[in-house]
């Protein structure tokens, strides 16, 4: 799984222009599908080409970068299905790299003076381990995932009743047998919860799925201990004997999106209860001239899209407008993402940085302290 570290790794390259091609591709489950990757690719780097102040005319993607780019899918998109994969290539600066990602992330070609890392970033955050559990009345699935790797354990069978002869019982009979495989389902999701419980104290606490019938997750919630109560994210409805460990991952990092949706709403609630003027800033320009005062401690941005811009290249000022400092055009260098610069200033400056799936206010930050007037 990408880290922290080697998204910094990432940022100390650069180039003298904009000629680092990062691009992110979502490799289909069905290698079928395979085939349609590398026009998919030629339609994202023809989205990348651009000009503007600092850029020698129109600038695209190299005629090697794209050579590198099909030489990598051809050798490696089979180790990819089911992930985002990034690559980055740069043939002045000897850079080709890959990283595999484990969750959808939308699909960009970003040119630029170095490596566009929002959606690695996105990753780091979207993507966390997390344990999923599936079960029915006799078996469970434990599943533990970490990046793109996902380790499943299937628990031995819980003791049953001998299914013969229930069909001519009737009565009193039928019904004790009934009680009886209920019992039995009951402690069996007791035991399935104690391991789990085990597990978690064991390695600290992480989001918890729980998949299988309706009835299933139903009967196993009510037995979960309080512990493992506020691990719970959510559950998935699935046929257990039909889901292999990547239909979990799937199933299950759909609940998981869910849920850090919801905590991601709370933050930014929190944030728009606090009145303006003070420690916050709300809206692009608001949130720039804070990161030009390193004010920024706290930046919430929107997960997608790409808001062009300039960087002037003497003071290092952003802006939508090419007008926020006195260095004039002469200084200015057209930036593809004022976001992703945004979110390169908070982080070198200490600051945490947030994607939101749904950003109802926008951009914008909670501030270490208030503005100094311009
Ligand atoms: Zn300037």
């Amino acid at each position: 799984m990408i880290s922290r570290a080697e998204v910094d790794k990432l940022l100390s390259v650069c180039a003298g222009g904009p000629t680092v091609l990062s691009l992110y591709l979502w490799v289909p489950l069905d290698p079928a599908a395979l085939r349609g990757l590398p026009a998919r690719a030629g339609e994202l780097f023809a989205l990348a080409a651009r000009d503007g102040p600092g850029t020698p005319g129109v600038i695209g993607v190299q005629a090697e970068d794209r050579r590198a780019v099909r030489g990598l899918l051809a050798a490696h998109a089979r180790d990819w299905l089911g992930h985002t994969v990034a690559i980055f290539a740069c043939g002045q600066l000897g850079l080709a790299e890959t990283i595999t990602l484990p969750c959808h992330l939308q699909e960009r070609a970003v040119l630029a003076t170095r490596p566009h890392v929002r959606p690695l970033l996105l990753a780091i955050q979207r993507c966390p381990a997390y344990r999923a559990v599936v079960v029915d009345r006799r078996h469970a699935w434990l599943f533990h995932a970490c990046g793109e790797h996902i380790e499943s354990t299937a628990l031995p069978p819980a003791p049953g009743l001998r299914s013969h002869g229930f069909s001519g019982w009737y009565g009193l009979q039928a019904y004790r047998v009934n009680e009886r495989i209920i019992q039995l389902a009951r402690q069996h999701y007791h035991d399935t919860a104690a391991l789990l419980e085990r597990a978690a104290r064991a390695a600290g606490p992480e989001p918890l799925i729980v998949g299988g019938h309706e009835s299933s997750i139903a009967q196993f919630l009510a037995v979960l201990p309080a512990g493992l109560r506020d691990d719970f994210a959510g559950s998935f409805v699935a046929d257990p004997h039909t889901l292999t460990p990547a239909k979990v991952r799937d199933l299950a990092g759909r609940v998981i999106e869910e849920w850090l949706d919801q905590r991601d709403q709370h933050l930014v609630a929190e944030i728009l209860q606090e009145p303006p003027g003070g420690r916050t800033a709300a809206g692009l320009s608001a949130c720039l001239a804070a990161a030009s005062q390193h004010a920024i401690q706290l930046l919430l941005v929107p997960a997608g899209g790409l808001i062009p811009g300039y960087a002037c290249q003497r003071c290092g000022a952003l802006s939508s407008t090419g007008d926020s400092c006195p260095h004039g055009a002469q200084a200015l260098l057209a930036v593809p993402d004022l976001i992703e610069e945004l979110a390169v200033t908070t982080l070198g400056d200490g600051g945490q940085v947030q994607m939101l799936h749904d950003a109802p206010g926008g951009i914008c930050a909670r501030l270490r302290y208030p503005l100094a007037p311009t």
